[in-house]
């Protein structure tokens, strides 16, 4: 065990079914007197009939996409400057939460959203309130100083403390109406993020205990939410499996998996969960040691294989694209040349070079 090491995690977490009830009190402990909320057309009628309510809610921004674009950051952040905001709600999957996190850096900065973006200018010292509200059970970005972003095609991961909300109301009765196709994305993110959390070379310990939770919790519940999605004990669990998987890898970061993501969401379109899952249990027999047989028999499991089986178990209940020729023309090189060059890839526990990662989606060819 590692004896040695820094824990962070300065966000305040409210969990449990109704929480999302309590946002006007949470406002008012964190001292928010104006807010914008930013969230996709899902959430958006319901954000609308909320500020008619609430006079403290200045504007919605309710046109989040998946992969969210810059111009929605840009639109956000404008509307916090119209209408004074001291405080940007993000009520969503990761994209809506990850578009507040950025117009909140933003909004009192004079610099152009892009410069930012590119790390071009430093952002602005005054920033405002991040209140993450995830909708989904995947991303844990409601704990992390992570907002991914996309220009155009470019897909970019900015790591910084200016993106780390104050408060997290994580409420599972807002994950009952995820379909069940993102249900199983999302649910197998959370999955990716315990176990690169745990497998990453800057592992340590108090990350390693959510991570083995988690791994348990989306195992004995992830199908049940898919296939029932009005489960609220499935769906709780999965809430909580979330919630731990962004703790799990909030300190440690990511590695392979997450790293080839980028180019399956960038090149060939997959939502964030499947372009994880998509490689996931390829790394889990690549990076299979002693300490992931541990982890798999601490969870429930028999082991890595049974772990690796029933993942790939998962993709194909939900009809997932897992092969090579689920992704139409594939340009292998640049595939292979994109994964390793990635920052993340430095992170996973065996080194992955383009020929390794060549060998690797050869087999899921
Ligand atoms: P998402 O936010 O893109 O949402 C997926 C879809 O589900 C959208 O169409 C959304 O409108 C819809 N949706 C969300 N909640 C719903 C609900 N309750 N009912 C019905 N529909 C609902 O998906 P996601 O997987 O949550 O987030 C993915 C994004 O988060 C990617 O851009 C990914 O790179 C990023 N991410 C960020 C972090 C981080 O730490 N910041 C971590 C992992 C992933």
């Amino acid at each position: 065990m590692a004896h040695d090491f820094i824990y962070t995690q300065p966000v305040k977490i409210f969990f449990g079914e109704g929480k999302f009830g309590q946002l006007g009190s949470i406002m008012e402990e964190l001292g928010v007197q104006r807010c914008v909320i930013a969230c996709g057309r899902h959430f958006a009628p319901e954000a609308r009939a909320m500020q008619e309510k609430d006079s403290r809610i200045v504007a919605v921004f309710g046109e989040v996409e998946q992969n969210p674009q810059l111009s929605g950051v840009v639109e956000t952040a404008r509307l916090c400057r119209e209408f004074n905001a001291d405080a940007v709600v993000g009520v969503g999957g990761g994209s809506s939460i990850d578009t507040a996190k950025f117009a909140a850096a933003i909004a009192k900065g004079d610099g152009e959203a892009i410069e930012y973006y590119h790390g071009e200018k430093p952002f602005p010292a005054e920033r405002l309130t991040i209140i993450a509200v995830p909708t989904t059970a995947g991303t844990g970005s409601e704990v992390t100083q992570v907002s991914v972003v996309s220009h155009g095609s470019e897909k970019r991961t900015i790591n910084n403390p200016v993106f780390m909300p104050k408060a997290a109301i994580v409420d599972p009765i807002l994950s009952s109406t995820v379909p069940p196709r993102t249900t199983m994305n999302t649910g197998l993110d959370a999955l990716a993020h315990a176990l690169e959390g745990y497998w990453s070379k800057n592992h340590q310990p108090i990350s390693d205990l959510m991570a083995v939770e988690a791994v348990r919790l989306v195992m004995q519940n992830l199908e049940t939410a898919y296939r029932d999605g009005s489960n609220m004990e499935a769906r709780a669990n999965m809430a909580y499996a979330s919630l731990l998987g962004g703790l799990s890898f909030a300190n440690p970061k990511t590695a392979g998996c997450h790293a080839c993501s980028y180019p399956l969401s960038e090149d060939y379109h997959l939502p964030h969960g499947e372009a994880c899952a998509f490689t996931l249990d390829s790394f889990v027999r690549i990076n299979a040691d002693e300490r992931l047989e541990e982890l798999c028999h601490r969870a429930g499991l028999t082991g890595t294989e049974e772990l690796a089986e029933r993942i790939a178990a998962l993709k194909k209940l939900a009809g997932l694209r897992s092969r090579l020729s689920d992704l139409g023309e594939v340009n292998m090189e640049k595939l292979c040349h994109d994964c390793a060059v990635h920052g993340l890839m430095n992170n996973n526990p065996v080194h992955m070079d383009e020929a390794a990662l060549r060998a690797m989606f050869e087999k899921l060819a």
